[in-house]
């Protein structure tokens, strides 16, 4: 069994609102906190260009300033930032081993998992080869590249509505495509794409799926085939009378399709996820909300939450789990305690 590299009180997988506000208060309970950053520092607000809705900040920041000051704030209380994946963590023992991705083994007595969301991507081909060249899953990154193209935004949620309301800065035209003819999105979104259609800006294609990218990483995105089908759906149906498939020329992709959790080194503990992975905690109204079912292990962010998803809610949760933590950590050092001053008065007797 590999030695492990070091023990911690504390370890929180994230850096995110979530994780770095687990980490300042954790610091501030002399919790020692190391927080693991993965291959997405700093989390999805990293790839928010305004940030106009933390509170505090009545001129608005960067989402990559915010993290900064979260980060800085961290450590001034002493919290420990190291780069690193998890991989799995084994739960059947006390302290619990997490092995990160290049083979290092930490323990820790308690662990926050804060590690968020990843875009989803379609798995069309021509997806992989052109993503960072005109392929995206984030339009505050990457919209301007694209300054004067027409673009294509993939998805039917307040994402892709919100993502395509912001690339009218940009593109020529917008164009969204969505597999049915409902929004998923919010009337507040669909009511402000309207206007931007009504104003010539968007065009919505519905019934409309992306099958295939062409280009080239040298010249990006030239164009992509679509299907339509007037009954939601056309790439299950592409054999159907009803199904047109035809090109279509666009410079970027943007694709908005949702999110999944980053909760794989999870799965075989007793942590119990729900079918699309994300992390079920206790919820209610006292304490103890961020707990899961295994004594210990913490969730809080876009690993718990599909539906508030904001930094200010991510931040929130953040706290709550060290505070969590924290009683968990003292009540387990309490009970250590009694159980050797016990021991001792029977060895007296
Ligand atoms: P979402 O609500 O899950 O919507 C995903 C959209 O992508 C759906 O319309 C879905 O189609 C479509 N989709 C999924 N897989 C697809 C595939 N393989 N091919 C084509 N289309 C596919 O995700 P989201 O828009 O990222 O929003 C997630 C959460 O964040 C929501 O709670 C949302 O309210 C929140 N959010 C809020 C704001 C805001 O208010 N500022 C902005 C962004 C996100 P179907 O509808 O057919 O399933």
């Amino acid at each position: 069994m590999t030695e492990p590299v070091e023990h911690r009180r504390l370890i929180v997988a994230g850096t995110g609102a979530a994780g770095l506000t687990a980490a300042i208060y954790a610091a501030r309970s002399n919790n020692d906190p190391l927080v693991l950053e993965g291959d997405e520092p700093g989390g999805q607000l990293t790839l928010t260009s305004e940030v106009e809705n933390f509170p505090g900040f009545p001129e608005g920041l960067s989402g990559p300033d915010l993290i900064n000051n979260m980060k800085e704030q961290a450590e001034r209380f002493g919290t420990e930032l190291k780069h690193g994946i998890v991989a799995d963590i084994d739960d059947s023992e006390r302290p619990f081993r997490v092995e990160l991705s290049n083979g290092d083994v930490y323990t820790c007595d308690a662990f926050i998992a804060a590690s968020g969301a990843s875009a989803r991507t379609l798995g069309v081909p021509g997806e992989d080869e052109l993503m960072g060249y005109g392929v995206s899953t984030c339009a505050t990154c990457d919209g301007a590249f694209f300054r004067g193209e027409d673009m294509l935004v993939v998805g039917g949620g307040d994402a892709a509505m919100e993502e395509a309301h912001f690339l009218t800065k940009f593109a020529d035209t917008v164009y969204i495509a969505h597999r049915r003819e409902e929004f998923r999105a919010e009337d507040y979104w669909i009511d402000r794409v309207q206007k931007k259609v009504d104003e010539g800006e968007i065009e919505i294609m519905r019934n409309t799926e992306l099958l295939e990218m062409h280009g080239s990483p040298e010249d990006g995105v030239d164009h992509v085939t679509l299907a339509q089908n007037d009954e939601g759906h056309p790439s299950e149906k592409l054999d159907d009378d009803g199904t047109e498939t035809f090109d279509f020329d666009v410079g970027a992709v943007f694709i908005a399709i949702g999110h999944t959790p980053n909760t794989e080194y999870l799965e075989d503990t007793g942590v119990e996820l729900d079918d699309t992975g994300y992390i079920q905690t206790h919820g209610g109204t006292g304490g103890d909300q961020t707990a899961t079912d295994v004594d210990g292990i913490f969730g809080a962010g876009d690993v718990v939450d599909y539906h508030y998803q904001q930094a200010v809610t991510a931040a929130g949760m953040g706290c709550k789990a060290a505070i969590d933590a924290d009683e968990y950590l003292e009540s387990e050092a309490e009970a250590a305690a009694d159980t050797e001053s016990e021991a001792a008065a029977e060895a007296d007797d």
